[in-house]
């Protein structure tokens, strides 16, 4: 006899955290139930402005109209078919990828870390093609994040998500962010390609200036190798252009991108040139989600968002007024608050007292933020975000950041 299916009582969401779940998160104890806009209301209706969009994914804020539109059209027409088959969504965002980028070619996966596993493996690739399978190395950069899987963290190098997971998976050279000479040095006959975030968004709002970029592609023409960018974060309109190497007017091989791409649906992808494309032929890559019906109408939806006129220049006009009351509260606490850092709308605060701290003080303001490395608050508000928010945000800043300071004006 079968045992008969007890079933459990249904945990209610407010009587605190459910132990099913993995604890592999630090998470603030907030269940939210709905968002709009710029805004999230928790289960027990409190509302939270959200500067942290759910880590730079909800580029076009909550509940987005057209976004809503696109998801549920698809939805009653076609979820998935897998790549066994054309998708005319990918064919569409394709196409408008390519026209706005250096890329030919693009490949759709689920995730950042996805996209950047796919682009070292182009980046690989593309050498054992050309004759030259011995250049399988990869400079990376200290401080870095490319994801959490085996091969992404050991790109990274970062101890803290290395250990107790085995062998390091091999290829991967570490350098000082900014140091050009040690880039050059580095360089050897196995190396494959650079690879590098425009700035670094988990490792504390580090940007590379543009005289390292372009070093970077100058060290890479001279080298043949590749410049592989890894923009899932700092992408999509983050910096007020629509891919934040193009201040410094370089151009990569390869480029991975994700979470603002799908604003909020899971995608991501990975574009490169006609020269890279040749090394992946039919069955050399692949995903059985990548690409589907769902995460296309959204992507292709926030695409056209994006590349509205004007959207940008409103990002950059935006993020004007988000820096200068950023060094506002600096200048008003300068016992709490040590730097201002980034571009666009990825901007970091570098404070003094721990970054969790502050972060806490900030949440209970109920203005969401992200903490980073470095001891920075990471400052993330959707792309769409309205300037009165930006007004709003800065006074629950300054009223959390008081709490640190002797300053309590
Ligand atoms: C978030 C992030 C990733 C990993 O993306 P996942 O979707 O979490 O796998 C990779 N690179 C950068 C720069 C990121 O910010």
């Amino acid at each position: 006899m079968p045992k008969p299916l007890t079933i459990a009582p249904q945990p209610s969401a407010a009587s605190g955290p459910s132990p099913a779940v993995l604890g592999t998160y630090a998470r603030q104890d907030i269940v939210f139930a709905s968002g709009a806009g710029s805004w999230l209301t928790t289960i027990s209706g409190e509302r939270y402005l959200d500067f942290g969009s759910g880590v730079a994914v909800n580029a076009l804020g909550h509940a987005h109209p057209q976004l809503v539109a696109a998801l549920t059209a698809q939805a009653e027409k076609l979820w998935h078919t897998s790549n066994l088959y054309r998708v005319a969504g990918q064919e569409r965002l394709a196409e408008k990828l390519v026209r706005a980028t250096f890329a030919d070619k693009v490949f759709f996966c689920n995730s950042g870390a996805e996209a950047c596993e796919g682009a070292i493996k182009a980046a690989r690739r593309y050498h054992y093609v050309g004759g030259a399978p011995e250049r399988n190395r990869i400079i990376t950069f200290e401080g870095a994040f490319h994801g959490r899987t085996l091969a992404t963290i050991a790109a990274a190098g970062n101890a803290k998500y290395l250990e107790g997971f085995g062998p390091e998976m091999p290829g991967f050279d570490h350098l000082p962010l900014g140091d050009l000479e040690a880039v050059e040095q580095a360089i050897g006959p196995e190396t494959a390609a650079i690879m590098i975030e425009p700035i670094q968004g988990e490792g504390g709002v580090r940007v590379a200036s543009p005289t390292f970029m372009q070093g970077l592609r100058a060290l890479c023409d001279e080298q043949g190798l590749l410049l592989v960018l890894d923009e899932v974060q700092s992408g999509m309109g983050r910096t007020g252009l629509l891919f934040a190497h193009e201040a410094s007017g370089i151009r990569p091989d390869i480029m991975a991108i994700a979470k603002g791409l799908g604003g909020g649906f899971p995608v991501g992808a990975f574009l490169v040139t006609d020269a890279v494309a040749r090394a992946l032929t039919p069955g050399t890559h692949g995903s059985t989600f990548g690409g589907n019906p769902l995460a296309m109408a959204v992507g292709e939806t926030v695409f056209d968002i994006v590349s509205e006129k004007g959207f940008l220049e409103g990002v950059r006009l935006k993020a004007n007024r988000l820096k200068q009351s950023l060094h506002g509260l600096k200048d008003l606490f300068p016992d709490v608050v040590e730097e201002v850092r980034g571009e666009g709308l990825l901007m970091g605060l570098k404070v003094k007292p721990p970054v969790a701290d502050v972060v806490k003080a900030v949440i209970g303001e109920k203005l969401l933020v992200v903490g980073a490395g470095e001891n920075v608050v990471r400052i993330l508000p959707p792309l769409n975000v309205e300037d009165s928010e930006i007004t709003e945000a800065s006074a629950r800043l300054s009223r959390a950041l008081a709490v640190f300071s002797k300053n309590k004006q």
